[in-house]
């Protein structure tokens, strides 16, 4: 595909565009942020077209957020695959009694989170299945024998453990209630809940969250709002190939935007494209293609040009300069020691590489905490942790900032 530069893109040499992706473009260049309604014009762009869309996103990438690009090392504790949802594309949660069932144990959390600080990890990522103690009496005597009721009582453990280590949690648990969240704030720098889709087709029966009550939206985005309440950083993203209409991944993006200008909270956006896995109902479901998946990056770099936006590497190892192209600025955690326990088939790329493919792309690869320099100095933070993260922020040096609008 030919790539246009920059001055193209400052020239106005864009190409002979339809009249409709000619006002986004302008709209978007003008900084305004496009509307719902010339986002669907872009996600429904021509591929001859392409080029212009992904010169236009990595120009306002660049105005905001400079040629670096982040990464966080991090290390992954899947502190319990037991869960009560069956999202059909799923293969980390198991049943208890599984051979593949864990929970981890504190000894467990303190020697990953030991060696990953040794490593340079400064990211504890705390991912887990949704409230399995609702629904599994022998997971409910687990906890019990570890001194806990609830499994959000037993994260804040970890979360104490990993500190005490020397690294800051970001915990991803599911859905969580407004005082779970206040029990964890103070033990967190960010916390996590992929937003996924705003479709509740997803949830009728043979939709990729037909199992999966947590997965409504609307509680989703109920919890995201009272976290933006809460002061708390958050991450949050789409999940594309899932059964969504191109108007629903406009219409997420929207009520992630939404959520932002509520709380001014959103700290990342990550765009994850489905991958179909053996064994389970969406084995056979086609997965988005690269073009697919960079087409919404660029889509969302032109609805919010400030934000942070991240594609996983592991995921996509072969389309990096490609999403570097359209618009990201972030590659999400990556791990030197554990793996991507949701996608554990998809190894971590090496950093030194990575690092290579973004110089060679005219970017610096530089690492970051869990949470964004724009939060970090400020009430978003709980005080008994900001004086960690001046020290684990020295010891990376300090990465480009832009305020979020
Ligand atoms: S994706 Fe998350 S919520 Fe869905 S089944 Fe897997 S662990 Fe549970």
């Amino acid at each position: 595909m030919q790539q246009l530069s920059d001055s193209d893109v400052a020239a106005g040499r864009l190409g002979q565009l339809p009249a409709a992706i000619a006002a986004a473009f302008d709209a978007a260049l003008a900084g305004d942020g496009i509307d719902d309604r010339q986002a669907l014009h872009l996600l429904e762009i021509e591929r001859d077209h392409l080029p212009a869309l992904f010169a236009v996103a990595g120009h306002i990438r660049d105005l905001h957020k400079g040629k670096q690009v982040t990464y966080s090392p991090k290390a992954f504790f899947p502190v319990t695959n037991l869960c009560l949802d069956r999202c059909s594309y799923c293969t980390f949660r198991h049943d208890p009694g599984s051979p593949s069932a864990w929970t981890m144990l504190p000894e467990d959390v303190r020697d990953v989170a030991r060696r990953a600080a040794r490593l340079g990890c400064s990211e504890a990522l705390m991912c887990l299945g949704d409230k399995p103690e609702r629904g599994y009496r022998s997971y409910r005597k687990t906890l019990a024998v570890l001194g806990h009721d609830s499994t959000v009582s037993y994260v804040a453990q970890c979360c104490e453990i990993a500190l005490d280590e020397g690294m800051l949690p970001h915990t991803n648990a599911g859905l969580l209630s407004r005082d779970e969240m206040a029990r964890l704030r103070p033990l967190n720098v960010s916390l996590g809940l992929m937003l996924e889709s705003t479709s509740t087709r997803l949830r009728e029966r043979g939709g990729a969250h037909f199992n999966a009550p947590d997965k409504d939206p609307a509680l989703r985005i109920a919890m995201m709002r009272e976290a933006g309440e809460l002061a708390i950083p958050f991450t949050t993203g789409i999940l594309l190939g899932i059964g969504e209409t191109l108007r629903d991944r406009v219409e997420s993006l929207r009520a992630i935007a939404e959520l932002h200008r509520a709380g001014g909270h959103i700290q990342e956006i990550i765009v994850q494209n489905f991958r179909a896995k053996p064994s389970t109902k969406m084995a056979a479901r086609a997965e988005p293609e690269s073009y697919e998946t960079a087409t919404a990056v660029a889509v969302a770099r032109l609805m919010m040009p400030r934000m942070n936006l991240q594609v996983p590497p592991n995921l996509n190892p072969y389309d990096l300069r490609l999403f570097l192209a359209a618009g990201i600025n972030d590659w999400g955690g990556i791990s030197p020691l554990t793996l991507d326990f949701v996608n554990p088939e998809a190894p971590w790329p090496q950093i030194q590489s990575l690092a290579a493919t973004c110089a060679a792309e005219g970017f610096e690869l530089r690492p970051r905490l869990p949470v964004y320099p724009e939060f970090s100095g400020s009430d978003f933070i709980d005080p008994a942790l900001r004086a960690r993260i001046e020290t684990l922020r020295a010891s990376q040096g300090a990465p480009h900032v832009d305020t979020l609008a």
